[in-house]
């Protein structure tokens, strides 16, 4: 068939298929035809106080300041939040650049254009992905506020299947690593930071309190040499971790690969995987991945992410930096597509300045409210 053959059978079966009575339908709602293109945006940055001191493998923090972003448009405002991570170069001024150099898009951004838009974020910076998840989850929030309906209903899933949640014990002092486990009694599994000289002590210490509770752990690529990841990794299979993540640094993939043959407990991919896009080369090497909105930027890519993964035979893990409920509340609109939940971030700060997550029996549910379901406190 010619090129103008084809359109003409287009446009036939367009008419046969009522399409032309389905556009003005869709023009004439009000919510959908909104106006002229164009959104309003301010941010402030906001300082989270850590309810104890965070130490991971690679460093250790007090306070977090995070940057929050408002869009408006038509008497609604869309929410997001940014959780800038040095380890990817990120910090709140270099996150502010970010959203200064997103101004010309927002200027005329149609809201409608959801999708278009986070693709075009895409292209105004390298990395820089906590900046652009705030764009993108205010912008969700304003479209889920402007339909009336909190994003998982948007996106088809059942807010009833969170998984339970785990919560997070940073490497400390015995003493104060009992004080933290004995207050997680609410929390149903304990994720345990390691990565340093004394993880049997940290583990230990933790069973001393809680024989019994299910452990993942999570070693922020500490280990740095393949033969002790696997002694560390097969000494915590006995001591019975469900399972390990980023055990090596996030470009040793021939080592974690190595380790992965040797094994039975799941190696879970987290600094090895930012985007989609990393998602191919890891699928041999790693038994599951840990999306993060603040990685992914935003929550349109971590949808990419969960399908291509799903597609590819990974476990989906949905995990989070510190931060207040704005990204939770995001985070857990994905609720019925994760596998293993890891969303403590508000759990972990004293001044949440917004509230919309429901902690129930160690789940983290979204509410029920429009778009991501928050609210200042
Ligand atoms: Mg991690």
């Amino acid at each position: 068939m010619r090129r103008r053959e084809f359109i003409q059978t287009l446009s036939i079966s367009a008419t046969a298929l009522g399409c032309p009575q389905l556009i003005p339908s869709l023009t004439a709602n009000s919510k959908l035809s909104s106006t002229k293109p164009g959104m309003k945006m301010h941010y402030e940055i906001k300082t989270l106080n850590l309810k104890y001191t965070w130490t991971i493998a690679r460093n250790s923090s007090d306070v977090k300041k995070n940057v929050f972003v408002y869009l408006e448009k038509d008497g609604i405002t869309g929410i997001g939040e940014a959780a800038p991570n040095i380890r990817y170069n990120e910090t709140p001024e270099s996150t502010i650049d970010l959203i200064q150099k997103a101004v010309p898009l927002i200027e005329k951004l149609n809201p409608w254009e959801f999708a278009q838009f986070s693709l075009d974020l895409k292209e105004i910076a390298t990395g820089q992905t906590a900046g652009k998840c705030a764009l993108d989850i205010a912008l969700m929030d304003w479209i889920g506020k402007s339909l009336g309906v909190p994003l998982y209903m948007l996106w088809g899933l059942d807010p009833a299947k969170a998984p339970l949640t785990s919560f997070s014990i940073g490497i400390d002092k015995p003493e104060i690593v009992k004080q933290k486990v004995r207050e997680a009694g609410p929390y149903k599994i304990l994720k345990i930071k390691v990565g340093g000289p004394n993880d049997e002590d940290m583990i230990n210490t933790v069973r001393s309190v809680e024989p019994h509770k299910p452990i993942r752990v999570d070693a922020n690529e500490g280990w740095k040499d393949k033969e002790t990841a696997l002694r560390k990794i097969e000494w915590l299979a006995k001591n019975g971790v469900e399972f390990v993540e980023q055990p090596m640094p996030a470009n040793m993939l021939e080592e974690t690969h190595w380790i992965r043959e040797r094994i039975d407990i799941p190696i879970i991919a987290d600094e090895a995987v930012m985007t989609a896009a990393d998602i191919p080369k890891l699928a041999e090497v790693y038994d599951g991945i840990n999306i993060k909105l603040m990685k992914a930027g935003g929550l349109q890519e971590a949808l990419r992410m969960i399908w291509l993964a799903k597609s590819l035979g990974l476990k989906i893990m949905v995990g989070c930096m510190i931060e207040s409920s704005v990204a939770i509340a995001a985070a857990a609109q994905l609720c019925s597509l994760i596998d293993y939940a890891d969303l403590d971030g508000n759990l972990l700060i004293s001044n949440d300045p917004f509230s919309g997550v429901r902690f129930v029996d160690g789940r983290q549910y979204a509410s029920a409210r429009p778009g991501i379901g928050v609210k200042p406190v």
